[in-house]
């Protein structure tokens, strides 16, 4: 019943803008090598820019030939969770959505069945939160160089990326249930983007590329770009999925991400870099605090000796 919403809503607005169907069409055809009759000719007709009648009468043949469904699927194979991500499918950032926590929606019923664990160990070396001056947005599993990392729900692959300095090699699935995952400090990706992949499929090796100190993977779920602790959603103990109804998983704003007001205390955080020669009361004249604050800020005590290029937080 919730797919028949989705289409109703796709064809309801009429009022976007004219879209190359064509290309999509082929788009459709070499991303997925999947395209049902039915689907071309909806495709062909540029369902966005039908009149309303045109669009009732459109979903009533749908009806009559059974293919709502299919339908469904192929806009879902070309954007993957399309009710919650609609065209967006950006290849080059981790967030793109710019969609702040409290703009998510309050709460969200989520298919979480067929959940795959996607290591085979299940020790977390470090949990999601508050680290230092900077927040960990995942959390880390332990795991041996090469061991195979596993997709954790059916997907596409949106992002296959480097970075020298965080993620290492890292891997974002957006999953068919409107979660994406982010697999970091792999010793190698073993998927492409655009590649669809089911729970379980191997997706990388475990390694510690990136900011790592020693082999693990680092798993990390969004929702609308949105970092949440995995905890809330995964049992590792019994790695499985904590689930409040069959094997839906009910992500709210104010339980889900219950992290809020820390990452929104964090954001006001401001810092002050260590030039020769100061100390800790000319950076408190000089921003209007006292040495008191810096130290309860910075865990500092007002002995601490101060190093050129330390980074001291000031509010
Ligand atoms: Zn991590």
């Amino acid at each position: 019943m919730k797919k028949f919403f989705v289409l109703a809503a796709i064809i309801i607005s009429v009022a976007a803008p004219q879209r190359l169907f064509a290309e999509e069409r082929q788009r459709l055809l070499s991303l997925t090598g999947y395209a049902p009759i039915d689907t071309l000719d909806m495709f062909k007709l540029d369902i966005f820019a039908l009149s309303h009648e045109d669009s009732v009468a459109l979903l009533a043949r749908l009806r009559e030939q059974d293919s709502v469904m299919r339908f469904l699927d192929s806009v879902n194979r070309i954007y993957p969770s399309y009710e919650f991500y609609k065209e967006s499918w950006d290849m080059s950032r981790i967030n793109p959505y710019c969609v702040k926590i409290d703009s998510l929606p309050d709460s969200v019923y989520m298919d979480c069945s067929g959940f795959v664990f996607p290591t085979d160990g299940n020790r977390v070396t470090s949990p999601f939160g508050e680290r230092g001056a900077r927040f960990h947005y995942g959390v880390d599993i332990g795991v041996h160089y090469g061991d195979t990392l596993r997709a954790t729900f059916d997907g596409k692959v949106r992002l296959v990326g480097y970075d020298r300095w965080g993620y290492g090699h890292y891997v974002v699935v957006r999953h068919s249930n409107g979660l994406e995952s982010l697999m970091g400090h792999m010793s190698r990706a073993l998927v492409r983007e655009n590649d669809e992949v089911k729970a379980g499929d191997p997706v990388g090796l475990g390694g510690s590329t990136g900011r790592s100190t020693g082999p693990h993977l680092h798993l990390e779920y969004r929702f609308l770009g949105n970092a949440f602790d995995p905890v809330k959603l995964i049992d590792f103990e019994a790695r499985s999925v904590r689930t409040d109804v069959g094997n839906e998983f009910l992500l709210t704003v104010e339980d889900t991400y219950s992290h809020k007001g820390v990452l929104a205390e964090m954001a006001k955080a401001r810092y002050h870099r260590v030039r020769s020669g100061e100390t800790l009361s000319h950076i408190a004249r000089r921003y209007g605090t006292s040495v008191s604050a810096l130290c309860r800020l910075n865990r500092l005590s007002r002995s601490s000796i101060l190093q050129i290029g330390q980074r001291v937080r000031y509010r």
